[in-house]
Parts: C-alpha cells; sequence; structure tokens
C-alpha cells in the first residue's frame, strides 16, 4: 500500500479525464493486495473520511464533485488476468482496463464484451451495463459477469453471483457502482468470431450529407456481427465539421463490405481508410475519430449522454448547427459528438428484468463531449450542452429523459439513469439502505436515499 499524498506526483495520480468534474481528493492510496481496500474502508469509516474508488478516472459525472476531503482507493494495481480456455472465463482484477483485457483473449483464440476505447475501465463500465461491439453477440460487458469479489461499506469481502446475494447481484449490473468496491471479478467469454479478425473502416464525410447518414443509420438495423458509430467533430486542418463513420464487422471482409455497400454505400465519402485487424488491435487502432483518440486525458470537458430508440434527423441538425457555432469558437475545436449504433441482438436476448440496466430497448447511444482548451469557454459550452440535451431527450423515442448511467452529466436525475419503473427504483433503494445506509459509496450517480451520515 503507498500513500500518495504528499507526493508531487499527486496531481498527476488523480488528473482525470475531465477536469472539470473533479472530486475533492486529499489523499491517493495505491492498494497492492485487494485485502488492504477493506482495510482502507475501515480506517475511512472510523476518521469519518470519504472515500472513492479510482481507476482509470474516467468518470466524468458532476455528482463527483459532492466529495469533500476524500481518499481515493486506487485499485489500478489490481492487474491479475487469469483465462480458463476449458470453462470459457476469465478473471479479472478490479483494476484492468479494457486495453488489458482484450490482449489477453486475444492471445487464446477467445472474445467477450469490452468498450470501445482501450482507456476505460473493465469493472467500472461494466458496472454501468457496459457497451461495446460486440454487444450484439454476447449482451453488454454486465450481462457476462459470473461472479465477483466485493468490498462492502464495512470492509467485509463477500462473493456476489447468481447463487450468493443474488438480489445485490442484479444491482450490480447497471448500477454497480453504489454498493462497495470489486477487487476481481469473472466473465464468460467465448470463441473468437472469424478467426479473431474484423474488417474495419473509417470514412470522412461532409457535413452536407448528414440527413441521408441519418437515414442510412436508422436503416441500418445492426445485425449481430456489426457496430458503427458516426462522430461529428471538427477536421482541425480546415476548421470544418466533418463526419468519420467507423464500421466494424466480425464477419468475412467481402460479406462486411457487401454490408456497408448495401447501407451507406450510396453517400459519398471524402476520403477513407480500412483494414482488417486483429480483434484486440481495433480500439487502439480505431484510425481517425475514434479509438484511442478520445482517450486524451487534458482538455476540460462537459460531457452528456442520451439513449436514443431512432436518431430524429431534424433535432440532430438542430443541435448541429448550434454545435458548430461552438466548435468554431477559439479553444472549442475539441467538442463531438458520436452517435454509436451497436447492434442490440445479444442486448435483447436477455431478460430485461434481470439486470438493474434498464434500457435495453436503446438502439442509438448519444454522446455529446463539449470539449474546450481554453477556460473563456466555459459557459458556452454548458449552454451548448443543455441546449443538445434537451433537444435530444426531446426527440429521443423515450417518454422521459432516459441514458446509460455511465454517460450521465450528474443533472439527469434517478430515473434517466436508473429506469423509471417503481419495482427497479424500490429494489435498488431497498437495497442501498441494505448494503450501503451511510452512503459510502454515493457519488458517482448514486441512488438517492436518506443517508444515515
Ligand atoms: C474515452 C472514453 C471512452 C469510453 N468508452 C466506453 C465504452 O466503449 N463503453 C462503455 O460502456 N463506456 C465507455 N465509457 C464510459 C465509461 O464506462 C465510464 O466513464 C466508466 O465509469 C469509467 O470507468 P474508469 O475506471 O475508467 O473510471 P473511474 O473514474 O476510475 O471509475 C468510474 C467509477 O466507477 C467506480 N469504479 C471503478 N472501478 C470500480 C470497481 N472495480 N469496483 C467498484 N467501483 C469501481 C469508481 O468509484 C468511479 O466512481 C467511456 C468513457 C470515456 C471517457
Amino acid at each position: 500500500m503507498r500513500s500518495m499524498t504528499n507526493s508531487t506526483q499527486f496531481e498527476e495520480m488523480t488528473i482525470r479525464y475531465s477536469r472539470t468534474s473533479v472530486p475533492d481528493i486529499s489523499a491517493f492510496i495505491s492498494v497492492g493486495t485487494p485485502e488492504d481496500v477493506g482495510v482502507i474502508i475501515r480506517y475511512a469509516n472510523s476518521h469519518s473520511r470519504e472515500i472513492l474508488a479510482g481507476n482509470r478516472r474516467h468518470a466524468w459525472s458532476r455528482t463527483l464533485a459532492r466529495t469533500r476531503n476524500a481518499i481515493m482507493i486506487d485499485i489500478s494495481t489490481l492487474k491479475n488476468i487469469t483465462v480458463d480456455t476449458e470453462a470459457n472465463t476469465v478473471t479479472v482484477g478490479g483494476g484492468v482496463s479494457v486495453g488489458d483485457v482484450m490482449p489477453a483473449l486475444q492471445a487464446v483464440g477467445k472474445e467477450t464484451t469490452t468498450g470501445t476505447c482501450n482507456c476505460v475501465g473493465f469493472l467500472g463500465a461494466s458496472l454501468g451495463g457496459g457497451h461495446g461491439r460486440l454487444q450484439g453477440r454476447h449482451g453488454l460487458m454486465a450481462d457476462n459477469i459470473l461472479s465477483v469479489r466485493l468490498t462492502t461499506a464495512t470492509g467485509e469481502v463477500i462473493t456476489v453471483s447468481d447463487t450468493s446475494h443474488p438480489d445485490l447481484f442484479w444491482a450490480l449490473r447497471g448500477a454497480g457502482h453504489n454498493f462497495g468496491i470489486i477487487t476481481e471479478a469473472t466473465y464468460k467469454i467465448y470463441d473468437a468470431a472469424n478467426g479473431g479478425m474484423q474488417y474495419t473502416t473509417n470514412k470522412v464525410y461532409d457535413t452536407v450529407h448528414m440527413t441521408e447518414m441519418f437515414e442510412a443509420m436508422n436503416n441500418f438495423k445492426v445485425p449481430a456481427d456489426y457496430s458503427a458509430l458516426l462522430n461529428v467533430l471538427m477536421d482541425t486542418n480546415s476548421s470544418t465539421p466533418r463526419m468519420v463513420l467507423n464500421f466494424v464487422s466480425s464477419e468475412p471482409e467481402a460479406t462486411a463490405k457487401a454490408q456497408f455497400a448495401s447501407v451507406f454505400g450510396h453517400i459519398p465519402y471524402i476520403s477513407a481508410i480500412e483494414a482488417v485487424l486483429p480483434w484486440a488491435s481495433v480500439n487502439g487502432r480505431g484510425l481517425t475519430g475514434t479509438g484511442d483518440f478520445a482517450c486524451g486525458n487534458r482538455a476540460r470537458k462537459r460531457i452528456a449522454g442520451v439513449a436514443t430508440t431512432r436518431y430524429n434527423t431534424t433535432a440532430i441538425l438542430e443541435v448541429f448547427e448550434k454545435y458548430k457555432k461552438f466548435a468554431a469558437r477559439p479553444g472549442a475545436g475539441a467538442a463531438r459528438m458520436i452517435f454509436e449504433s451497436y447492434s442490440v441482438k445479444g442486448v435483447q436476448k436477455v431478460d430485461p428484468d434481470s439486470t438493474a440496466y434498464p434500457w435495453r430497448a436503446e438502439t442509438g447511444v448519444v454522446l455529446m463531449n463539449a470539449g474546450y482548451t481554453d477556460d473563456a469557454r466555459a459557459d458556452e459550452a454548458e449552454d451548448w450542452l443543455f441546449e443538445a440535451m434537451a433537444i435530444m431527450h426531446a426527440s429521443s423515442g423515450f417518454p422521459r429523459p432516459a441514458l446509460y448511467m455511465n454517460y450521465a452529466s450528474g443533472t439527469e436525475g434517478f430515473g434517466a439513469m436508473y429506469g423509471y419503473d417503481e419495482w427497479r427504483q424500490e429494489k435498488l433503494k431497498k437495497l442501498k439502505k441494505e448494503w450501503d445506509p451511510h452512503c459510502v459509496f454515493s457519488w458517482f450517480n448514486p441512488i438517492p436515499i436518506d443517508c444515515q451520515r
């Protein structure tokens, strides 16, 4: 266990993906073993100190800024990965990232659903649901969890699975950041499709084709082996907004190309890059506009997501007009919008009541990122984001605001993140009162209860 409180590395160790939703951390303790997590929790409880688990520090919700004088329990050191090719499972430490897990599986001819960016924490994503390119075949990341080792709010270590604390297991898969710190988790894995190779292309389009593009995105009822991620971003060379479509398939190249041509082939593009890559390289070699390019840590960012059942082109064009004005301002060129069309075939095979993840009807995952490097843009970033959120939620196809909780700005509210069904809300609150009545784990998009602080 290493305490970094007075270290010159402290800022480096605590710096976040978004520097606008920053928790108040006064001590940073990197764990040496899973057992250290319980020791720190018990110490914090007995000294009335707040704690926050930190892995890749990518979460951006504004609720994080409610912490005061907190101890960050850095679990990024828990990096173990054990693959069992017979049982078809992978057991990972709580501090692995997407980029750690994919090569370990590829090396033995296996795969599972992961996030689309290597930099993201594997558990951080999974606990909210976890979207990724293989969800069409294997469901969400959370759908593949078989069991976890959880250190609870009292520092006790328990196993949680379908047979051990099954209600808590339900809650961990969609609202999982609220109940403790996972030091280890076991996931289902599968034989890699297409020998572990994927066809990937990025095509750059003029935004004059935006209407056709969103019609095509809507018409593309994404088959299980496909994903299409559309980035709207500024071309830094020409200061012109562009669309970059990242299309990935684990079908053979010729089939994938024919699929692309049938859906998007009629839209003229400016430039294209294409390759057939090992699955584990697709995120990191995201060509332009996606993948590791999105992982940069330094710009200020105001970010929010919206779940949609269909892209509403009129609404998107309205948001785009406002985007252009904001992104053209000095120091605002990092702003972007991402429209993630993952296949929902595997997601919708899972009984919607069997996990706390509430939005299995969602077909489009929208992310609006008001990134800026000049502090003078802060208010404008806020204005663009909130206008965009209002327009996008109103046209999302959901009757009330809905979004993937890991993409929340932190202002949307309980129902928008965890579902409006009364039974879901009651169940989550009951479990929160049972497992964390003092709200030890309530800094990231919390389940609202009357905390016994
Ligand atoms: C560039 C980028 C790309 C992304 N891509 C995807 C994607 O493809 N798919 C997707 O689903 N999401 C994606 N996300 C969202 C991502 O899932 C969330 O931001 C997630 O919370 C990040 O986890 P982290 O470990 O990286 O960050 P952290 O800020 O370290 O952790 C996030 C929260 O989870 C808690 N936490 C982390 N690990 C554990 C654990 N082991 N046990 C208990 N609590 C824990 C922390 O306390 C914190 O509150 C992306 C985000 C970014 C910034």
